[in-house]
């Protein structure tokens, strides 16, 4: 009985091995990736700055832009922001709700975005995160054409990871890796704080 069981195990197991194997061989691609994480759910940024701690435990050269400074320190960026393989800016306003400022906002953003720009021009950044950048899209505080155009142009061997909500079907098109994270439950929307070292 479990001899039988063990022998189709094997059999399945065989067959995974070839489809895998099979798919590994077909990826034979090398270049660098425009990759968006949107949704609702937790976990964006979270995940572009576990890919920053890779490539960093990596020797990458990397660079990040947070279109949207929150209220506190943020521990990723009390982490990386000394690291001589990390470049940080940081937009210099609060979130949008703070401000209420539509104007200050847009300057802030085209401040945020000409360093971003430049990132994507250069060839001796591997990796450039674009952290809440989408926003910056859905409010009309940046040129769609105009940050499209940046994406498109950059090294072609350069990862760019773009996060927030609600990405555009533009952004969405040139993107060569989307995850979309599902909201199922946040703590927050119970009454719990944001936690630090979880949320911040
Ligand atoms: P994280 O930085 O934790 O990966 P995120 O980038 O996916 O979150 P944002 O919309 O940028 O999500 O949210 C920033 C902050 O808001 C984080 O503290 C996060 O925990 C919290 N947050 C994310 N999603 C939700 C949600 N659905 N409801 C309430 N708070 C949320
Ligand atoms: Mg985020």
């Amino acid at each position: 009985m479990k001899s039988d069981r063990d022998a189709r195990h094997k059999r399945a197991m065989q067959r995974k091995k070839e489809y895998v194997d099979g798919r590994i061989a077909a990826a034979t691609e090398d270049r660098g990736l425009l990759l968006i994480l949107t949704g609702n759910g937790k976990g964006k940024s979270s995940s572009a700055f576990g890919m920053l701690a890779r490539s960093v435990g990596h020797g990458l050269r990397c660079a990040v832009v947070q279109f949207i400074k929150g209220a506190w320190e943020c521990g990723e960026r009390l982490l990386f922001e000394d690291n001589p393989l990390v470049e940080f800016h940081i937009m210099g306003t609060g979130f949008t709700w703070e401000t209420q400022d539509r104007q200050t906002d847009i300057a802030a953003a085209e401040a945020a975005w000409s360093k971003a720009e430049a990132l994507l021009a250069d060839e001796a950044t591997d990796l450039v995160i674009l952290d809440e950048l989408t926003y910056m899209l859905t409010y009309g505080y940046l040129d769609k054409a105009r940050v499209l155009e940046a994406l498109r142009g950059r090294p072609a061997r350069q990862h760019v990871v773009v996060t927030g909500r609600n990405a555009s079907r533009e952004l969405l098109e040139i993107a060569d890796t989307v995850s979309e994270v599902n909201e199922v439950r946040h703590a927050f929307n119970h009454g719990v704080k944001a936690q630090k070292g979880l949320d911040y």
